[in-house]
Protein backbone atom coordinates (compact mmCIF):
# COMPACT_ATOMS: atom_id res chain seq x y z
CA UNK A 1 0.00 0.00 0.00
CA UNK A 2 1.97 3.22 -1.35
CA UNK A 3 0.81 6.76 -0.61
CA UNK A 4 1.82 9.38 -2.78
CA UNK A 5 1.14 12.74 -3.53
CA UNK A 6 -0.93 13.26 -7.03
CA UNK A 7 -0.14 17.23 -8.12
CA UNK A 8 -1.91 16.17 -11.44
CA UNK A 9 -3.88 19.24 -12.44
CA UNK A 10 -8.05 19.93 -12.24
CA UNK A 11 -9.62 18.62 -15.60
CA UNK A 12 -11.60 21.09 -17.98
CA UNK A 13 -14.84 20.85 -17.61
CA UNK A 14 -14.12 19.16 -14.06
CA UNK A 15 -16.49 19.68 -10.75
CA UNK A 16 -13.15 21.75 -9.42
CA UNK A 17 -13.82 24.22 -12.54
CA UNK A 18 -17.30 24.75 -11.32
CA UNK A 19 -15.70 25.44 -7.82
CA UNK A 20 -13.30 28.09 -9.08
CA UNK A 21 -16.34 29.39 -11.66
CA UNK A 22 -17.92 30.34 -9.00
CA UNK A 23 -14.97 31.71 -6.68
CA UNK A 24 -14.45 33.71 -9.44
CA UNK A 25 -17.86 35.02 -9.38
CA UNK A 26 -17.53 36.20 -6.20
CA UNK A 27 -14.34 37.39 -5.76
CA UNK A 28 -14.98 39.61 -8.58
CA UNK A 29 -17.91 41.27 -6.49
CA UNK A 30 -16.61 41.22 -2.96
CA UNK A 31 -13.19 42.09 -4.52
CA UNK A 32 -11.64 39.70 -3.13
CA UNK A 33 -7.26 39.88 -2.13
CA UNK A 34 -5.74 38.30 -4.98
CA UNK A 35 -3.12 36.58 -3.03
CA UNK A 36 -6.03 35.31 -1.06
CA UNK A 37 -7.79 34.36 -4.53
CA UNK A 38 -4.79 32.15 -5.47
CA UNK A 39 -4.30 30.28 -2.26
CA UNK A 40 -8.02 28.81 -2.58
CA UNK A 41 -7.64 28.11 -5.96
CA UNK A 42 -4.75 25.59 -5.11
CA UNK A 43 -5.66 22.93 -2.62
CA UNK A 44 -3.00 22.60 0.16
CA UNK A 45 -2.76 18.39 -0.06
CA UNK A 46 -3.90 15.82 -1.90
CA UNK A 47 -3.24 12.09 -1.37
CA UNK A 48 -3.95 9.05 -3.72
CA UNK A 49 -3.43 5.75 -2.33
CA UNK A 50 -4.02 2.15 -3.94
CA UNK A 51 -5.98 -0.26 -1.47
CA UNK A 52 -5.44 -3.72 -2.05
CA UNK A 53 -7.89 -5.84 -0.65
CA UNK A 54 -8.63 -9.60 -0.47
CA UNK A 55 -12.07 -10.32 -1.60
CA UNK A 56 -15.00 -12.94 -0.40
CA UNK A 57 -14.08 -14.63 -3.23
CA UNK A 58 -10.20 -15.17 -2.57
CA UNK A 59 -8.97 -12.69 -5.24
CA UNK A 60 -7.07 -9.53 -4.45
CA UNK A 61 -8.75 -6.33 -5.57
CA UNK A 62 -7.06 -2.70 -5.60
CA UNK A 63 -9.02 0.04 -5.16
CA UNK A 64 -8.46 4.07 -5.63
CA UNK A 65 -8.61 6.03 -2.37
CA UNK A 66 -8.39 10.00 -2.16
CA UNK A 67 -7.89 12.52 0.41
CA UNK A 68 -7.68 16.23 -0.30
CA UNK A 69 -7.31 18.98 2.27
CA UNK A 70 -8.24 22.23 0.28
CA UNK A 71 -7.28 24.52 3.52
CA UNK A 72 -6.49 24.51 6.87
CA UNK A 73 -7.12 28.54 7.14
CA UNK A 74 -9.09 28.48 9.84
CA UNK A 75 -8.58 25.77 11.75
CA UNK A 76 -8.03 21.88 10.99
CA UNK A 77 -9.91 20.23 7.64
CA UNK A 78 -12.76 18.54 8.08
CA UNK A 79 -14.91 16.59 5.70
CA UNK A 80 -16.38 13.39 4.63
CA UNK A 81 -15.38 10.53 3.07
CA UNK A 82 -17.61 8.68 -0.17
CA UNK A 83 -18.17 5.26 -1.89
CA UNK A 84 -18.82 5.52 -5.16
CA UNK A 85 -18.60 4.51 -8.65
CA UNK A 86 -17.15 8.28 -9.86
CA UNK A 87 -14.98 8.87 -6.87
CA UNK A 88 -11.94 10.88 -8.58
CA UNK A 89 -9.67 13.30 -7.96
CA UNK A 90 -11.22 16.48 -9.39
CA UNK A 91 -14.27 15.32 -7.04
CA UNK A 92 -12.58 15.25 -4.31
CA UNK A 93 -10.80 18.56 -5.04
CA UNK A 94 -14.50 20.48 -5.64
CA UNK A 95 -15.52 18.37 -2.08
CA UNK A 96 -13.22 19.46 -0.28
CA UNK A 97 -13.35 23.10 -1.13
CA UNK A 98 -16.87 23.63 -0.48
CA UNK A 99 -16.07 22.19 2.80
CA UNK A 100 -13.50 24.91 3.13
CA UNK A 101 -16.40 27.27 2.25
CA UNK A 102 -19.46 25.64 4.37
CA UNK A 103 -17.19 25.43 7.58
CA UNK A 104 -17.00 29.23 7.03
CA UNK A 105 -19.97 29.53 6.59
CA UNK A 106 -21.68 28.46 9.76
CA UNK A 107 -18.79 29.61 11.90
CA UNK A 108 -16.62 26.79 12.56
CA UNK A 109 -13.31 27.13 13.30
CA UNK A 110 -12.08 24.15 10.81
CA UNK A 111 -10.89 24.74 7.25
CA UNK A 112 -11.75 21.65 4.48
CA UNK A 113 -11.40 18.39 3.16
CA UNK A 114 -12.76 15.65 1.79
CA UNK A 115 -12.29 12.07 0.82
CA UNK A 116 -13.48 9.24 -1.05
CA UNK A 117 -13.02 5.78 -2.40
CA UNK A 118 -13.63 4.42 -5.92
CA UNK A 119 -16.06 1.57 -5.26
CA UNK A 120 -19.50 0.10 -5.26
CA UNK A 121 -20.47 -0.43 -1.70
CA UNK A 122 -24.00 -2.17 -3.05
CA UNK A 123 -22.21 -4.49 -4.94
CA UNK A 124 -19.42 -5.48 -1.78
CA UNK A 125 -19.63 -7.84 1.11
CA UNK A 126 -19.97 -6.47 4.90
CA UNK A 127 -16.64 -7.96 5.44
CA UNK A 128 -14.87 -6.83 2.09
CA UNK A 129 -16.51 -3.21 2.83
CA UNK A 130 -14.57 -3.44 6.44
CA UNK A 131 -11.39 -4.92 4.99
CA UNK A 132 -11.57 -1.45 2.20
CA UNK A 133 -12.08 0.51 4.91
CA UNK A 134 -9.46 -0.08 7.46
CA UNK A 135 -6.85 -0.23 4.27
CA UNK A 136 -7.75 2.93 3.57
CA UNK A 137 -7.38 4.08 7.16
CA UNK A 138 -3.65 2.91 7.38
CA UNK A 139 -3.21 4.48 4.15
CA UNK A 140 -4.33 7.51 5.47
CA UNK A 141 -2.93 7.51 9.40
CA UNK A 142 -0.45 10.51 8.71
CA UNK A 143 -3.38 12.38 6.98
CA UNK A 144 -6.05 11.50 9.64
CA UNK A 145 -5.64 13.28 13.07
CA UNK A 146 -8.04 14.78 16.00
CA UNK A 147 -6.24 18.22 15.34
CA UNK A 148 -5.48 17.80 11.64
CA UNK A 149 -7.83 16.38 9.52
CA UNK A 150 -11.02 14.99 10.83
CA UNK A 151 -13.62 12.71 8.30
CA UNK A 152 -17.29 11.95 8.76
CA UNK A 153 -19.85 10.20 6.27
CA UNK A 154 -20.62 11.03 3.41
CA UNK A 155 -22.73 9.21 0.20
CA UNK A 156 -22.22 5.33 0.06
CA UNK A 157 -20.81 5.69 3.73
CA UNK A 158 -22.54 5.79 7.52
CA UNK A 159 -21.63 4.75 11.18
CA UNK A 160 -20.75 1.76 10.38
CA UNK A 161 -17.74 2.79 8.27
CA UNK A 162 -17.09 5.77 10.96
CA UNK A 163 -16.46 3.16 14.09
CA UNK A 164 -14.27 1.16 11.87
CA UNK A 165 -11.87 3.58 10.99
CA UNK A 166 -12.38 5.06 14.85
CA UNK A 167 -11.15 1.19 15.64
CA UNK A 168 -8.27 1.17 12.85
CA UNK A 169 -7.19 4.31 13.81
CA UNK A 170 -6.97 4.14 17.66
CA UNK A 171 -5.25 0.71 16.83
CA UNK A 172 -2.19 2.50 15.01
CA UNK A 173 -2.25 5.14 17.86
CA UNK A 174 -2.31 2.84 20.55
CA UNK A 175 -4.81 5.02 22.20
CA UNK A 176 -8.29 6.12 22.17
CA UNK A 177 -9.34 9.34 19.57
CA UNK A 178 -12.64 9.74 19.39
CA UNK A 179 -12.23 13.08 17.69
CA UNK A 180 -10.89 11.80 14.80
CA UNK A 181 -13.86 10.72 13.68
CA UNK A 182 -17.48 12.27 13.51
CA UNK A 183 -20.76 11.01 12.48
CA UNK A 184 -19.98 8.09 14.83
CA UNK A 185 -22.53 5.79 16.33
CA UNK A 186 -23.60 7.14 19.87
CA UNK A 187 -22.00 4.53 22.01
CA UNK A 188 -18.80 5.02 20.35
CA UNK A 189 -18.16 8.54 20.74
CA UNK A 190 -21.01 10.22 18.51
CA UNK A 191 -23.57 12.99 19.06
CA UNK A 192 -27.11 12.69 19.24
CA UNK A 193 -28.95 14.39 16.64
CA UNK A 194 -25.78 14.18 14.06
CA UNK A 195 -27.33 11.20 11.94
CA UNK A 196 -30.40 14.02 10.75
CA UNK A 197 -28.13 16.97 11.43
CA UNK A 198 -27.93 17.77 7.53
CA UNK A 199 -31.51 16.62 6.62
CA UNK A 200 -32.32 19.31 9.95
CA UNK A 201 -29.99 22.30 8.32
CA UNK A 202 -32.15 21.79 5.12
CA UNK A 203 -35.31 22.44 7.07
CA UNK A 204 -34.20 25.43 9.33
CA UNK A 205 -33.17 26.83 5.80
CA UNK A 206 -36.45 25.72 4.18
CA UNK A 207 -38.24 28.09 7.21
CA UNK A 208 -35.69 30.95 6.96
CA UNK A 209 -36.38 31.26 3.22
CA UNK A 210 -39.96 31.03 3.11
CA UNK A 211 -40.08 33.24 5.86
CA UNK A 212 -38.05 35.74 3.33
CA UNK A 213 -40.74 34.96 1.12
CA UNK A 214 -43.70 35.37 2.70
CA UNK A 215 -44.62 31.83 2.60
CA UNK A 216 -46.87 30.14 5.22
CA UNK A 217 -45.00 26.55 5.52
CA UNK A 218 -48.51 24.74 6.02
CA UNK A 219 -49.56 25.83 2.40
CA UNK A 220 -46.29 24.56 0.91
CA UNK A 221 -45.21 21.79 -1.15
CA UNK A 222 -41.67 20.33 -1.58
CA UNK A 223 -40.37 17.51 -3.90
CA UNK A 224 -37.33 15.63 -2.56
CA UNK A 225 -34.52 14.12 -4.64
CA UNK A 226 -33.11 11.72 -2.76
CA UNK A 227 -34.18 9.12 0.22
CA UNK A 228 -30.68 8.37 1.83
CA UNK A 229 -29.47 10.19 4.72
CA UNK A 230 -30.08 13.23 3.55
CA UNK A 231 -33.06 13.71 1.76
CA UNK A 232 -35.24 11.12 4.16
CA UNK A 233 -34.71 13.20 7.33
CA UNK A 234 -34.73 16.16 5.25
CA UNK A 235 -38.56 15.14 3.71
CA UNK A 236 -39.74 13.92 7.21
CA UNK A 237 -38.84 17.07 9.01
CA UNK A 238 -39.88 19.01 6.74
CA UNK A 239 -43.72 17.18 6.60
CA UNK A 240 -43.58 17.53 10.56
CA UNK A 241 -43.48 21.00 9.72
CA UNK A 242 -46.64 20.54 7.77
CA UNK A 243 -44.95 21.31 4.20
CA UNK A 244 -46.57 18.14 2.02
CA UNK A 245 -44.19 16.34 0.25
CA UNK A 246 -45.20 15.63 -3.39
CA UNK A 247 -42.92 13.64 -4.76
CA UNK A 248 -39.62 11.47 -3.14
CA UNK A 249 -37.55 9.76 -5.11
CA UNK A 250 -33.63 7.69 -5.11
CA UNK A 251 -31.92 5.56 -7.66
CA UNK A 252 -34.30 2.78 -7.64
CA UNK A 253 -37.66 5.14 -8.70
CA UNK A 254 -39.45 8.49 -8.19
CA UNK A 255 -42.85 8.99 -6.60
CA UNK A 256 -45.39 11.71 -7.12
CA UNK A 257 -48.56 12.59 -5.45
CA UNK A 258 -50.07 15.93 -5.54
CA UNK A 259 -52.19 15.45 -2.27
CA UNK A 260 -48.93 14.27 -0.20
CA UNK A 261 -47.05 11.04 0.29
CA UNK A 262 -46.81 9.61 3.47
CA UNK A 263 -43.36 10.02 4.40
CA UNK A 264 -43.25 7.75 7.60
CA UNK A 265 -44.89 5.12 5.48
CA UNK A 266 -42.17 5.77 3.20
CA UNK A 267 -39.67 5.36 5.57
CA UNK A 268 -40.85 2.21 7.07
CA UNK A 269 -41.21 0.78 3.40
CA UNK A 270 -37.55 1.59 2.85
CA UNK A 271 -36.93 -0.19 6.29
CA UNK A 272 -38.14 -3.19 5.50
CA UNK A 273 -37.20 -3.12 1.09
CA UNK A 274 -33.62 -2.72 1.14
CA UNK A 275 -32.91 0.66 2.08
CA UNK A 276 -34.74 1.43 -1.68
CA UNK A 277 -38.19 2.95 -2.42
CA UNK A 278 -38.38 0.45 -5.61
CA UNK A 279 -42.02 -0.67 -5.82
CA UNK A 280 -42.96 2.59 -3.69
CA UNK A 281 -46.71 2.26 -2.85
CA UNK A 282 -49.17 5.31 -2.74
CA UNK A 283 -47.87 7.73 -4.81
CA UNK A 284 -47.85 7.23 -9.09
CA UNK A 285 -43.74 6.22 -10.47
CA UNK A 286 -42.55 8.97 -12.71
CA UNK A 287 -38.94 9.80 -14.00
CA UNK A 288 -35.97 11.68 -11.87
CA UNK A 289 -36.49 14.60 -14.17
CA UNK A 290 -40.27 14.83 -13.80
CA UNK A 291 -39.37 14.78 -9.91
CA UNK A 292 -37.26 17.67 -10.75
CA UNK A 293 -39.90 19.51 -12.73
CA UNK A 294 -42.78 18.69 -10.48
CA UNK A 295 -45.31 21.40 -9.85
CA UNK A 296 -44.26 22.35 -6.32
CA UNK A 297 -42.96 25.29 -4.56
CA UNK A 298 -39.89 24.17 -2.48
CA UNK A 299 -37.27 21.48 -4.68
CA UNK A 300 -34.71 19.74 -2.87
CA UNK A 301 -32.39 17.91 -4.38
CA UNK A 302 -30.12 15.78 -1.81
CA UNK A 303 -29.23 12.93 -3.90
CA UNK A 304 -26.49 13.77 -6.37
CA UNK A 305 -24.28 16.51 -7.80
CA UNK A 306 -24.92 18.05 -11.65
CA UNK A 307 -28.49 17.21 -11.53
CA UNK A 308 -29.65 20.58 -12.23
CA UNK A 309 -28.31 21.51 -15.54
CA UNK A 310 -29.85 23.91 -17.86
CA UNK A 311 -32.39 21.89 -19.33
CA UNK A 312 -34.18 21.24 -16.15
CA UNK A 313 -33.63 24.57 -14.58
CA UNK A 314 -35.71 25.77 -17.49
CA UNK A 315 -38.47 23.04 -16.47
CA UNK A 316 -38.32 23.58 -13.04
CA UNK A 317 -41.63 24.88 -11.35
CA UNK A 318 -40.28 25.53 -7.69
CA UNK A 319 -39.83 29.22 -6.64
CA UNK A 320 -37.71 27.93 -3.58
CA UNK A 321 -34.44 25.55 -4.37
CA UNK A 322 -32.88 24.37 -0.86
CA UNK A 323 -30.02 21.99 -2.12
CA UNK A 324 -29.19 19.36 0.28
CA UNK A 325 -26.67 17.94 -2.27
CA UNK A 326 -23.60 18.81 -3.00
CA UNK A 327 -23.37 20.57 -6.15
CA UNK A 328 -26.64 19.70 -7.43
CA UNK A 329 -26.94 22.74 -9.82
CA UNK A 330 -24.12 23.37 -12.74
CA UNK A 331 -22.83 26.91 -13.20
CA UNK A 332 -24.69 26.86 -16.53
CA UNK A 333 -27.93 26.65 -14.66
CA UNK A 334 -27.37 29.61 -12.49
CA UNK A 335 -28.34 32.53 -14.60
CA UNK A 336 -31.34 30.39 -15.84
CA UNK A 337 -32.88 29.83 -11.86
CA UNK A 338 -31.81 33.67 -11.56
CA UNK A 339 -33.68 34.73 -14.56
CA UNK A 340 -36.56 32.62 -13.33
CA UNK A 341 -36.56 34.38 -10.12
CA UNK A 342 -35.94 31.05 -7.97
CA UNK A 343 -34.46 31.63 -4.34
CA UNK A 344 -31.91 28.99 -4.56
CA UNK A 345 -30.49 28.32 -1.07
CA UNK A 346 -27.01 27.19 -1.76
CA UNK A 347 -25.58 23.60 -0.62
CA UNK A 348 -22.51 25.29 1.58
CA UNK A 349 -25.58 27.07 3.76
CA UNK A 350 -28.17 24.67 2.84
CA UNK A 351 -26.63 21.64 4.01
CA UNK A 352 -24.04 22.45 6.53
CA UNK A 353 -25.94 21.43 9.24
CA UNK A 354 -24.39 18.18 9.03
CA UNK A 355 -20.53 19.45 9.57
CA UNK A 356 -22.16 21.55 12.37
CA UNK A 357 -23.09 18.89 14.58
CA UNK A 358 -20.17 17.00 13.64
CA UNK A 359 -18.12 19.89 15.20
CA UNK A 360 -20.62 19.52 18.40
CA UNK A 361 -19.79 15.51 18.18
CA UNK A 362 -16.12 16.93 17.98
CA UNK A 363 -16.49 19.30 20.91
CA UNK A 364 -18.06 16.73 23.27
CA UNK A 365 -15.44 13.91 22.14
CA UNK A 366 -12.93 16.74 23.52
CA UNK A 367 -14.51 17.33 26.48
CA UNK A 368 -15.68 13.58 27.46
CA UNK A 369 -18.97 15.47 27.99
CA UNK A 370 -22.15 14.59 26.11
CA UNK A 371 -25.64 16.90 25.11
CA UNK A 372 -29.15 15.85 24.91
CA UNK A 373 -30.45 15.59 21.37
CA UNK A 374 -32.63 18.96 23.05
CA UNK A 375 -29.36 20.53 23.27
CA UNK A 376 -27.91 19.62 20.28
CA UNK A 377 -30.56 20.89 17.90
CA UNK A 378 -30.73 23.95 20.05
CA UNK A 379 -27.21 24.80 19.14
CA UNK A 380 -27.93 24.00 15.78
CA UNK A 381 -30.76 25.10 15.12
CA UNK A 382 -29.53 28.78 16.47
CA UNK A 383 -26.17 28.42 14.41
CA UNK A 384 -28.19 27.70 11.19
CA UNK A 385 -30.21 30.65 11.82
CA UNK A 386 -27.52 32.67 12.07
CA UNK A 387 -25.54 31.46 9.25
CA UNK A 388 -28.64 32.16 6.93
CA UNK A 389 -29.03 35.84 8.30
CA UNK A 390 -25.13 36.35 7.25
CA UNK A 391 -25.91 34.94 4.37
CA UNK A 392 -28.89 36.53 3.50
CA UNK A 393 -27.63 40.29 4.54
CA UNK A 394 -24.48 39.76 1.95
CA UNK A 395 -26.95 38.68 -0.36
CA UNK A 396 -28.54 42.00 -0.10
CA UNK A 397 -25.46 44.23 0.38
CA UNK A 398 -24.09 43.03 -2.75
CA UNK A 399 -26.90 42.41 -4.74
CA UNK A 400 -26.18 38.96 -5.63
CA UNK A 401 -27.65 35.27 -5.34
CA UNK A 402 -27.62 33.59 -2.51
CA UNK A 403 -25.23 31.57 -3.75
CA UNK A 404 -22.84 34.29 -4.55
CA UNK A 405 -23.80 35.66 -1.57
CA UNK A 406 -22.38 32.22 0.69
CA UNK A 407 -19.01 32.49 -1.01
CA UNK A 408 -18.71 35.48 -0.31
CA UNK A 409 -19.63 34.95 3.51
CA UNK A 410 -17.14 32.52 3.81
CA UNK A 411 -14.53 34.34 2.04
CA UNK A 412 -14.64 37.50 3.67
CA UNK A 413 -13.46 35.47 6.72
CA UNK A 414 -11.18 33.07 5.18
CA UNK A 415 -9.30 36.46 3.90
CA UNK A 416 -9.21 37.83 7.17
CA UNK A 417 -7.92 33.90 8.81
CA UNK A 418 -5.09 34.34 5.69
CA UNK A 419 -4.22 38.37 6.54
CA UNK A 420 -4.47 37.55 10.39
CA UNK A 421 -2.04 34.34 9.97
CA UNK A 422 0.70 37.29 8.41
CA UNK A 423 2.74 36.34 4.93
CA UNK A 424 4.27 33.42 3.39
P1 LIG B 1 -26.78 8.52 0.97
O1 LIG B 1 -25.86 7.55 0.36
O2 LIG B 1 -27.29 8.29 2.36
O3 LIG B 1 -28.08 8.72 0.05
C1 LIG B 1 -27.99 9.06 -1.30
C2 LIG B 1 -29.39 8.99 -1.88
O4 LIG B 1 -29.32 9.41 -3.25
C3 LIG B 1 -29.98 7.58 -1.88
O5 LIG B 1 -31.36 7.63 -1.58
C4 LIG B 1 -29.77 7.15 -3.33
O6 LIG B 1 -30.69 6.17 -3.75
C5 LIG B 1 -30.01 8.45 -4.04
N1 LIG B 1 -29.51 8.43 -5.41
C6 LIG B 1 -28.33 7.94 -5.86
N2 LIG B 1 -28.30 8.02 -7.21
C7 LIG B 1 -29.46 8.58 -7.59
C8 LIG B 1 -30.03 8.91 -8.84
N3 LIG B 1 -29.37 8.67 -9.99
N4 LIG B 1 -31.26 9.48 -8.88
C9 LIG B 1 -31.94 9.70 -7.74
N5 LIG B 1 -31.46 9.41 -6.51
C10 LIG B 1 -30.24 8.86 -6.45
O7 LIG B 1 -26.05 9.94 0.87
P2 LIG B 1 -26.34 11.24 1.70
O8 LIG B 1 -25.41 11.25 2.87
O9 LIG B 1 -27.79 11.41 1.90
O10 LIG B 1 -25.77 12.34 0.70
C11 LIG B 1 -26.55 12.90 -0.34
C12 LIG B 1 -25.92 14.19 -0.79
O11 LIG B 1 -25.84 15.09 0.31
C13 LIG B 1 -24.50 14.09 -1.34
O12 LIG B 1 -24.31 15.07 -2.32
C14 LIG B 1 -23.65 14.42 -0.12
O13 LIG B 1 -22.37 14.88 -0.47
C15 LIG B 1 -24.50 15.51 0.50
N6 LIG B 1 -24.25 15.74 1.92
C16 LIG B 1 -24.38 14.77 2.84
C17 LIG B 1 -24.19 15.07 4.19
C18 LIG B 1 -24.40 14.05 5.27
O14 LIG B 1 -24.30 14.43 6.46
N7 LIG B 1 -24.72 12.82 4.96
C19 LIG B 1 -23.80 16.35 4.56
C20 LIG B 1 -23.69 17.34 3.58
C21 LIG B 1 -23.91 17.01 2.27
Amino acid sequence: MSAQIANSPAEHDSMFESVLARLDVAAKTMNLDENVNKILRNPSRLVKVSLPVMMDNGKVEVFEGYRCIHSTILGPSKGGIRYAMDVNQDEVMALSAWMSFKCAVANLPYGGGKGGIKCDPRKMSVGELERLTRAYTRAMKDVFGVDKDIPAPDMGTSGREMAWILDEFNKIQGESCPGVITGKPIVIGGSLGRDAATGRGVMINTLCALKKLNKDPKKTTASVQGFGNVGSHAARLLAEQGITIVAIGDHTGSFFNEKGIDIKAALEYVKNNNNTLKGFKGAVEITSAELLTAKCDVLVPAALQNVITEEIAAGIQATLIVEGANGPTTPEADPILKEKNILVVPDILANSGGVTVSYFEWVQNKMGYYWSEKEVNEKHDANMEIAFEEVWNNTQAYKSTMRIGAYITALKKIEQGVKLKGNY
